[in-house]
């Protein structure tokens, strides 16, 4: 019997198992995670593929069944089943993780492993459709938000197969898609909470022209708070260094996926006719020209985020740090 709401979907197409751990590529000297082997019919050709395969597996009947599976068979040596919740669980080293998950833990473990260090070489997961399609997409696509530029700012992402829901047992509701995730080596540093509050703020009306965001009350009052506590900071206690976090937060293990994938102006309206919560009439403080010159300076004004690169958001966040305006 299967728990729904341990996402236990079968694989049963063989064809379909063997081409996911043919595109994996996988060498025979690789250690390769499992994430949710469930009965064993990915694990059984990642175990001949490789030099090992460790199995996370929450399920403890799953784990039984999966042990059972392999007793008395040269794998079983190879094989290294963690009884657990991968959420919970500390990895250990691998080259290569390959993994049918369930699909809502999809966000919280992509940032898990791209948080993993040593970065592995690979990972081949197999995703709801429409998460994996938030994945790769590009700027200007329908579905690219922040979950999008937050995933590939720590890696290369590529679409590699389509799955039907029939190719499980019980077919899930939604279509899948196979995914490979290569984590950029090296990594493009950026400060975490800085960054974070950075997209929330762009992304919060992904398809509002970044002038109009960054002229809301709202976010020119905390952006302001957070100028005049560098500036008391900088200028009282000389030396004395602010408070960056220690940039080791797992980027977006506290979001859900549908926090990632906020969406709430994806009407494809243009929206630059909306009032601003705004000034009175002639009131233009001196913090909120700082604020509009910054976006000037790198032509943003009339960019909207749905449309902007990672390259650009990294180059209009310096753009703002280097004017002393942080977003953490
Ligand atoms: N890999 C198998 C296959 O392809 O046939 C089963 C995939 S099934 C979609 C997901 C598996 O992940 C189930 O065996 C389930 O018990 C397990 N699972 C669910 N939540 C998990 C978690 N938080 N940590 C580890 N395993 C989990």
């Amino acid at each position: 019997s299967f728990h729904k709401s341990k996402g236990q979907h079968i694989l049963k197409n063989p064809l379909l198992v063997d081409s996911i751990v043919q595109k994996s590529g996988i060498k025979s000297t690789d250690v390769v995670l499992e994430i949710g082997p469930g009965t064993g019919n990915l694990t059984k050709k990642l175990l001949e593929a490789g030099k090992m395969v460790i199995a996370v597996e929450v399920d403890p009947r799953m784990v039984l069944e999966l042990q059972r599976r392999f007793q008395g068979t040269p794998l079983s040596n190879r094989l290294k089943v963690i009884q657990g919740d991968v959420l919970k669980t500390d990895l250990p080293y691998f080259d290569i993780c390959v993994a049918n998950i369930p699909y809502q833990i999809s966000s919280p473990l992509t940032f898990k492993l791209l948080n993993h260090q040593p970065a592995f070489r690979c990972a081949i997961i197999m995703f709801q459709r429409e998460f994996a399609m938030r994945l790769v997409a590009q700027p200007g696509d329908k579905l690219y938000c922040r979950l999008t530029v937050n995933t590939q700012l720590l890696a290369r992402v590529s679409h590699l197969l389509k799955v039907g829901k029939n190719n499980f047992r019980p077919p899930p509701k939604v279509d899948s898609s196979v995914v490979r995730i290569e984590p950029r080596k090296p990594r493009i540093e950026v400060k975490q909470k800085e960054w974070d509050g950075f997209l929330r703020i762009c992304f919060n009306r992904k398809n509002k022209m970044l002038g109009s965001i960054f002229r809301q009350k709202s976010v020119l009052a905390m952006l302001e708070k957070n100028y005049n506590t560098v500036q008391a900071l900088n200028l009282g206690q000389q030396g004395a260094p602010v408070d960056e976090g220690n940039g080791m937060d797992i980027m977006g293990l506290g979001d859900s996926n549908d926090d990632l994938m906020e969406d709430i102006d994806d009407d494809g309206v243009d929206d630059e006719m909306e009032v601003e919560d705004g000034d009175a009439v002639g009131e233009a403080s001196e913090f909120k020209n700082k604020v509009l010159n910054v976006l000037k300076e790198g032509d943003f004004e009339e960019k909207r985020s749905s449309k902007l690169t990672l390259q650009e958001f990294l180059y209009l966040l310096s753009l703002f740090n280097k004017a002393g305006i942080h977003f953490s």
